[in-house]
C-alpha cells in the first residue's frame, strides 16, 4: 500500500537505483523500490485504519460504526474536526520517527508525506491551506529544520494547495510533554501559540495541520482552538504516528 511502483519513478531515478540500490527507510537493508520499507521492517509497523474514532483516529479493537467516537472525544470534544495518523507510535516505529525528528534523517520526508496523503479522509482533501505545527524559534535554531514543515510543504505541493507555515507562531518553548498528564499537557500548551494573520484572512477557511506524532493531541487541539476562535471553519490534523492511548 505504501510503496512506489518502479514504473512511476523517473528515468533518472531508475538509473540511479542501478548504481546505488535504494535502502530501507528504517534499517538500511537493500530494497527493490525507492522510499519503501524492507520485508523485515514492513510487517513490524502497525498501520492505522478503520475501525477508529471518527474524530481523533484512535484505533478500536472491535468493529464500530464509522461515526463512533472514543471515550476521550466523547468526554471533551476536540477543537479539530478530525485527526488521522499513518502508524501506531510503538517500539518499532519509534526509531523511524525519532531519526526524522532529531537525527537529520530529512530524506525521509517525501516518503512520509506520501504515506500521510494516503490516509487523508475525503474531507481532509477539501482544504484551503496546509499548516505545520510550528517549533519555537530556539528549537528551530537547535534542530535547523521543522520536521513537520518538511512534510507539510511536500503534501501542499502534491495537493496543490497553499503551504502557509507563517500562520501559526509558537511564542513559548513548551517543556517536553513526555510524562505529563492530559491536564498538565493542556496547561503546558495554553497560550503557547498565536496567529499572525488577520482574522478576516482566516474566517471560513479550512486548514490541515501537520505534525509528526500525535500523543494527547493537546498541541494540535490548542492550535485548532485558536484558529477556530479566529473564525476558521474546520481544522483537520494529520500526523505520521500516534500513540494508542493518551495520558489521563
Ligand atoms: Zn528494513
Ligand atoms: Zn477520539
Amino acid at each position: 500500500m505504501f510503496k512506489h511502483f518502479f514504473s512511476e519513478t523517473p528515468l533518472a531515478t531508475q538509473m540511479l537505483n542501478v548504481m546505488l540500490p535504494p535502502l530501507c527507510l528504517r534499517c538500511d537493508a537493500v530494497v527493490a523500490e525507492t522510499e519503501s520499507l524492507c520485508q523485515s521492517c514492513w510487517p513490524k509497523m502497525q498501520y492505522l485504519s478503520a475501525p477508529q474514532c471518527a474524530c481523533c483516529g484512535l484505533p478500536f479493537d472491535i468493529p464500530m460504526e464509522e461515526t463512533a467516537l472514543c471515550g476521550d472525544c466523547l468526554r471533551a470534544q476536540p477543537h479539530f474536526t478530525a485527526a488521522r495518523s499513518v502508524l501506531l507510535y510503538n517500539q518499532e516505529s519509534r526509531d523511524l520517527v525519532l531519526g526524522f525528528k532529531h537525527g537529520d534523517q530529512t530524506h525521509l520526508a517525501p516518503a512520509f508525506a506520501e504515506w500521510m496523503l494516503r490516509v487523508l479522509t475525503n474531507d481532509m482533501k477539501k482544504i484551503d491551506a496546509i499548516v505545520p505545527i510550528p517549533l519555537h524559534r530556539r528549537r528551530l535554531f537547535e534542530r535547523r529544520y521543522n520536521q513537520a514543515g518538511l512534510i507539510a510543504a511536500i503534501m501542499a505541493k502534491k495537493m496543490n494547495v497553499p503551504y502557509q507555515p507563517e500562520i501559526l507562531r509558537r511564542w513559548r518553548a513548551t517543556p517536553s510533554q513526555g510524562h505529563k498528564s492530559r491536564n498538565e499537557r493542556e496547561k503546558n500548551v495554553a497560550g503557547a501559540f498565536d496567529i499572525s494573520h488577520k482574522k478576516a484572512d482566516i474566517k471560513g477557511r479550512r486548514y490541515l495541520l501537520v505534525d509528526d506524532v500525535l500523543t494527547t493531541g493537546a498541541t494540535a487541539n490548542e492550535c485548532a482552538r485558536i484558529l477556530k476562535n479566529a473564525g476558521a471553519e474546520a481544522i483537520y490534523v494529520i500526523t505520521l504516528a500516534r500513540t494508542r492511548s493518551v495520558a489521563t
